[in-house]
């Protein structure tokens, strides 16, 4: 049987950067996937599908209505959608391609087939054939997979999970989203653009109900621009198919029935941890009552040389944070002693206006009972903004009310995924709104943005309101 050092089940995010960062330190490194390609839910039906398909859609959609105004014209538009998805497959195919090259690269041995525990130290690989390998160390990276509401049976053709919306064979007429959270938002962005009536339908009484809530409003006001149909504090309880065509039945804030028909019903809940048939029990790893895999600030087990990463443990179901704890893993395997600062890992939604986030929120901050102070900048006073057409939207800073400390910076605005890393630079150095509000930014750029939200958090100082 082949011995490892390390053993790394799941090859997303989480699974496939801790395994090159445990070969980079020496360690001899076995990384077991389930499925043929490599990259998990991130690269193959997660964050890059969903990212090539937000592209093409939104490039289509500002053919359409902004055009003309740039003094473009265009005739015979129209969307060939097939050639998006194959461009998506393409991106997709690339991207994954990368990964296996990086395992040869940094010599790390990849096996296909389910991974399980047979005890503490081996693990079984139910793949073409079957193979045994034991590992000192072992890391569960085993990530995660859609949730849904128990009434409801997904049967992947019209009633479907991001997985089957990113692969769908036509542009459907009408589709409803069950959860207006991050993919509810993603994705049914992508179909608005396109010219799908789309509704979502939110049990709470915002949309992404997460982020600081006047984030959610913001973007609640774009997306209605662009013809999105919200139904918030709705409670649905019914969801049928009858041929080509869905039925969703939901109490609204009064208690009175609604009832909505669709092509398609997207449901977009959440995610769970995915830890089915990895035989935890014969390792005797213990899972939470969500279901997901126990782990101390190490982020090991309870049986100390089994760790676990990424959306199979508590924390936000993000990419990064994955990325994060792989190369952690490693390194705590490896003797040092490293740290992830999970109240800087930003969050971002992928819609047109983006929004993104790091730190505390408002309601957070309320609740903490922080003395805190806001400084904030619409978008629409932006001369870079007002040149691309990308008004909407806005940037708001909290700062310590005593030490000016930032605590949280939100955006909602044009290419605030990318923007949001200033904010992070600036909070993990502890920064104060007045360092941010004193340091140049290059002119005209959407940064700017940021830097007035800080002058404006510091005495009223912003220059453009
Ligand atoms: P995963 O990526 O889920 O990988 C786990 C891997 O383990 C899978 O390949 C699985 O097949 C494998 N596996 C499971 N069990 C076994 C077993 N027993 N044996 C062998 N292999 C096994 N996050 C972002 O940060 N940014 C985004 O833009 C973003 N967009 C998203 C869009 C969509 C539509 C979805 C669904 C998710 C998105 N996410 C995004 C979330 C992101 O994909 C996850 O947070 C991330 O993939 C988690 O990484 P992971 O390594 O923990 O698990
Ligand atoms: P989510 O948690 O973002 O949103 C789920 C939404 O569904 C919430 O707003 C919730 O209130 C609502 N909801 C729950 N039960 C409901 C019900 N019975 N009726 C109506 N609404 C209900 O989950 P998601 O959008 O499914 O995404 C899953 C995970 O994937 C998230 O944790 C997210 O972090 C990750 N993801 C991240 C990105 C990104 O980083 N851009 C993109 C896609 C997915």
């Amino acid at each position: 049987m082949e011995k490892y050092d390390v053993a790394i089940i799941g090859s997303g995010p989480g699974g496939y950067v801790g395994a090159i960062r445990c070969a980079q330190l020496g360690m001899k490194t076995a990384l077991i996937e389930k499925y043929d390609s490599l990259g998990g839910t991130c690269l193959n039906v997660g964050c890059i599908p969903s990212k090539a398909l937000l592209d093409s859609s939104e490039h289509y959609h500002q053919a359409e209505k902004d055009f003309k105004e740039h003094g473009i014209e265009l005739k015979d538009l129209k969307v060939n959608f097939k050639q998006m998805v194959e461009r998506k497959r393409g991106v997709v195919e690339q991207t994954v391609g990368g990964i296996d090259f990086l395992m040869k690269k940094n010599k790390i041995d990849v096996y296909h087939g389910m991974g399980s525990f047979e005890d503490k130290n081996t693990i079984k690989i139910s793949g073409k054939k079957e193979e045994k390998i034991e590992a000192k160390n072992i890391v569960i990276a085993t990530g995660s997979k859609p949730a849904s509401l128990p009434f409801i049976e997904i049967d992947k053709e019209r009633i479907i999970t991001s997985t089957e919306a990113l692969e769908l064979d036509n542009v459907p007429k009408k589709m409803i989203v069950i959860g207006g959270g991050v993919i509810g938002l993603e994705l049914g962005s992508v179909y608005a653009r396109l010219g799908t009536q789309v509704d979502v339908i939110e049990y709470m009484d915002r949309i992404i109900p997460t982020m600081d809530s006047t984030m959610g409003k913001e973007l609640q006001k774009s997306l209605k621009k662009l013809g999105m149909n919200f139904h918030l504090s709705h409670k649905v309880k019914e969801v049928k198919r009858n041929k080509n065509k869905v039925t969703v039945k939901a109490d609204d804030k009064k208690g009175k029935e609604v009832s909505f028909d669709a092509d398609y019903c997207l449901v977009s809940v959440g995610r769970r941890p995915y830890t089915d048939n990895l035989g935890l029990d014969k390792a005797g790893v213990k899972v939470d009552d969500k279901g997901r895999v126990e782990v101390n600030e190490k982020l090991q087990t309870n049986v100390s040389h089994i760790y676990a990463i990424g959306d199979v443990v508590r924390g936000a179901m993000l990419a990064h944070k994955a990325e994060e704890e792989g190369t952690f893993v490693a390194e705590v395997i490896n003797g040092e002693h490293p740290h992830v600062d999970y109240n800087l890992i930003p969050g971002v939604v992928y819609t047109w206006p983006e929004v993104a986030s790091v730190g505390k929120t408002e309601e957070e901050l309320k609740e903490a009972k922080v003395n805190y102070k806001v400084g904030s900048f619409p978008f629409k006073a932006s001369g870079r903004a007002r040149a691309s057409m990308d008004t909407d939207g806005l940037i708001k800073v909290l700062a310590d009310k005593e030490t000016d400390e930032i605590l949280g910076v939100h955006m909602c605005g044009p290419r605030a995924a990318d923007m949001i890393a200033e904010a992070v630079v600036a909070m993990e150095y502890r920064a104060t709104a007045e360092d941010i509000s004193r340091m140049s930014h290059a002119h005209p750029t959407f940064t700017e943005a940021f830097r007035e939200a800080t002058l404006d958090a510091t005495g009223k100082r912003a220059i453009h309101i």
